[in-house]
């Protein structure tokens, strides 16, 4: 019978010293080793996934993008006044970095300062089930040419608002979170939305951060906009882009 089988499987010491053990720790410290550290080369593709930690922690290697493959070349996109700015590390210091993480020289690829910290996952999750109701597909879709902005206060608390929908061939758009100084952290979208002008396209520039998004921050912290138009998610503080990776690499891991 395999009901006496079972019973005499659970009599066997060899699975009883395993039990006891789990039983003399909490469950918080067997749940430790489920937890790992993440490392994202500056183009948002995992280079390793290191066990251990008390909580996931994701990092991403500063980007190596310039301002014209942010912000584009054209000259239309030069003169703009919302044009933001990037703050790079070079291609050899993004190596360096990738190269330690390799070595599982993790604490000094720390030190070199070029790894960015994300937000939890499961923050990230939440804010990218916002910033997709854009679906990326622009044209004139009401949901397309919509700004969106969570928030996350210094309280723990978690808002969400979003502007009007607007019109690229008619200006700019802005969307206006309450208490920003606040806030531990922000994300908005910059929409999609297009609308056609003979042989060209009204679209909403830039869609990494605005000049005004990169001046308005607050000293010492970071945030993130969703390109969705580009595909690309941004991180930026008050020196302008300093990671960039694509959406959904943003909500993977
Ligand atoms: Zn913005």
């Amino acid at each position: 019978m395999s009901s006496s089988k079972i019973a005499l499987h659970w009599a066997s010491p060899v699975l009883f010293i395993p039990l006891l053990l789990l039983q003399g720790t909490t469950f918080a410290n067997f749940l430790h080793h489920f937890y790992d550290t993440v490392y994202l080369n500056s183009a948002g593709k995992k280079i390793r996934q290191a066990p251990g930690g008390t909580t996931m922690v994701t990092f991403i290697i500063k980007t190596i993008a310039t301002n014209d493959s942010l912000y584009g070349t054209h000259p239309e996109e030069i003169a703009n006044v919302q044009r933001g700015s990037c703050h790079p590390i070079s291609a050899i210091e993004a190596a360096r970095v990738e190269y330690l993480i390799m070595q599982k020289e993790y604490d000094s690829a720390l030190q070199t300062g070029n790894l960015v910290k994300l937000r939890p996952l499961g923050e990230r999750k939440m804010d990218g089930k916002v910033m997709l109701e854009d679906d990326g597909e622009g044209k004139d879709r009401p949901a397309n040419n919509i700004e969106y902005a969570t928030i996350v206060y210094k309280n723990g608390t978690r808002t969400q608002t979003a502007s009007e929908p607007a019109d690229p061939s008619k200006g700019g758009i802005h969307v206006a979170p309450p208490d920003l100084d606040s806030a531990i952290t922000y994300t908005h979208s910059h929409p999609s939305g297009t609308r056609p002008a003979g042989i060209r396209t009204w679209s909403f520039y830039p869609q990494a951060p605005s000049k005004d998004d990169i001046n308005l921050i607050v000293p010492g912290t970071t945030r993130v906009v969703f390109g969705r138009g580009s595909d690309l998610v941004y991180i930026y503080d008050g020196c302008g882009v300093i990671a960039a990776l694509k959406t959904k690499d943003y909500l993977r891991l």
